[in-house]
């Protein structure tokens, strides 16, 4: 990626990505040990943004220290490019990233920024998804102590991560995890995967792509290198289940909008009461619109 390291004065009033390049350069350097150490949670000096942290500055950051002028932006939050703050996230660098193409759609991306969601379609070799963190140790809700957690990590003992999901089983005969689960990378550290849906965390196993983690409150940095092991906490006779959005009659919903029965759907409560099931993935919900009207134009 080319970086431009200082614009002249006159054309902006602000370093390329806005932070200096001391900050991005410490940022690199945690990237890269995170990715050295699979699952690691590397920590780094989060710097302040313009924005409170708790809205994606931990990925802001991550995305800022790694775009260059040649880099394609793709910022989702929930799994749509309008919402408020990708909006604003994608505003704010492209405001301070002079060069830096912005884009919807998620095969055009080098790097794509999320919350709450992976893309529905396969990411590839040349794509780096950042996704933002609020919590970013697994340990956390059964160990309080954080120097506590980070023996546990060191020893891979999730033992009591694992009798929290026993508890579950016991409670609600499943368990009921369903954002946040718990899951091992590359056989060892078991990572927060961020708040995302069961159903994208074996997106994650064996992805051609990079996926980058970033605490910005919690001053944390981790990483899926590219075709890593990543597999959620499990018991042998137990298989992890995803979201499956079946009907009373075990048919699978589809989406009301563009009739695709492969994607995470949200449900939209209609003013009669009633539910209808869209994608979650915007741009995904688009493409399989256009797909369908280009076969009813072939079809006429
Ligand atoms: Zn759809």
């Amino acid at each position: 990626m080319n970086h431009a390291y200082q614009l002249p004065l006159d054309d902006a009033r602000y370093n390329f990505g806005f932070m200096d390049e001391y900050a991005k350069r410490e940022i690199r350097r945690a990237i890269l040990k995170a990715i050295c150490i699979p699952g690691y949670q590397t920590p780094y000096a989060s710097r302040e943004m313009p924005m409170g942290r708790g809205f994606g500055t931990g990925g802001l950051q991550l995305t800022l220290s790694l775009i260059g002028s040649d880099d394609t932006l793709k910022v989702i939050d929930q799994g749509s490019d309008d919402s408020v703050n990708a909006v604003n996230l994608r505003q704010f660098v492209a405001n301070t990233c002079p060069g830096v193409e912005t884009t919807s759609a998620t095969e055009q991306a080098s790097i794509i920024q999320s919350r709450h969601r992976i893309p529905e379609l396969p990411l590839t070799e040349t794509q780096t998804l950042v996704l933002q963190v609020p919590y970013p140790d697994a340990l956390v809700v059964v160990e309080s102590s954080e120097a506590r957690r980070k023996t546990m990590h060191g020893e891979g003992d999730y033992s009591r991560l694992l009798t929290k999901l026993y508890e579950d089983m016991v409670k609600f005969k499943e368990i009921t995890i369903s954002h946040r689960y718990p899951t091992r990378i590359n056989g060892h550290y078991v990572i927060d995967p961020s708040p995302v849906p069961r159903y994208d965390v074996p997106k994650l196993h064996q992805s051609a792509a990079l996926t980058l983690f970033g605490a910005g409150r919690e001053k944390k940095i981790y990483a899926v290198p590219p075709y890593t092991n990543a597999e959620p906490l499990v018991f042998d006779d137990v298989p992890f289940r995803i979201e499956d959005f079946r009907d009373a009659h075990g048919k699978r919903i589809a989406c009301s909008r563009c009739g695709s029965q492969d994607s995470f759907l949200d449900e939209l409560p209609m003013a009669d009461g009633s539910k209808q099931w869209q994608c979650s993935d915007s741009d995904y919900c688009n493409q399989q619109l256009m797909k369908a009207s280009m076969t009813r134009g072939l079809n006429a």
